[in-house]
């Protein structure tokens, strides 16, 4: 049986998610020279990072870190792209087991009750087929020992009622905003939001002051990775 996988994996092998070069046998998802080469950030040991600090004064969290730099032409880039728009979620998976394992000795994350990936529109994740954070999230939840929590935050289309320009609606892209469904399920509890690749940080914003209508709520935040 394993002469003939690798017999066949001699001509058909799985290529590396990252550097696209074959995997040697026993490598999954990427190999090991990516491995060591992927730019990690190592944030979460240090107090007043710089996630930490784009929130200041926008949102209250716990706790702020990304896995990994993302540069253009990257490692990092070529990994997010072929999560994103190729459909290998077993990128999400890997990331998440990699830096759950890691983040499973932060103290404050102990307290973690919920995983919350910052949602797609419906109508997006229907075309897509998959929330490309959703793969992480499920990781970093076994890992953190927390439960990953689906379908409670939503991204929806303002109705025409909210919006006060609506006369001009139809030349502008429509506005999306983030919505609880149940605000009781969050109330008290630790929130981990988590995003693939922060840039200015607004999304996750505007997400965190929609999680803080429920009562007693903390916020950390996690994403695989930042730009620089
Ligand atoms: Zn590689």
């Amino acid at each position: 049986m394993s002469i003939f996988l690798s017999f066949f994996d001699l001509f058909f092998p799985d290529l590396c998610k990252s550097c696209e070069n074959p995997l040697n046998i026993g490598e999954k998802v990427i190999c090991t020279e990516c491995r060591h080469k992927l730019p990690q950030t190592n944030f979460h040991l240090i107090k007043n990072n710089p996630i930490e600090k784009i929130f200041y004064g926008r949102a209250k969290v716990q706790f702020a870190s990304s896995f990994l730099f993302f540069h253009k032409n990257s490692l990092t880039q070529s990994l997010v792209h072929n999560l994103k728009y190729r459909g290998h979620q077993e990128i999400g998976k890997m990331l998440g087991h990699w830096y759950g394992s890691i983040l499973a000795s932060i103290e404050i994350l102990s307290s973690v009750d919920f995983i919350v990936a910052v949602p797609l529109h419906n109508k997006r994740e229907n075309k897509r087929g998959y929330n490309q954070v959703d793969a992480f999230g499920r990781a970093l939840a076994e890992e953190l020992k927390a439960e990953y929590s689906k379908d409670n935050l939503l991204r929806i289309t303002k109705s025409e009622t909210q919006t006060k320009k609506k006369r001009f609606a139809r030349w502008k892209n429509v506005e999306e905003i983030f919505h609880i469904q149940n605000i009781d399920i969050f109330e008290g509890k630790h929130l981990l939001l988590i995003d693939d690749v922060i840039t200015t940080g607004a999304t996750l914003e505007a997400c965190c002051h929609e999680l803080e209508k429920s009562r007693g709520v903390r916020i950390s935040i996690v994403t695989m990775a930042m730009t620089s």
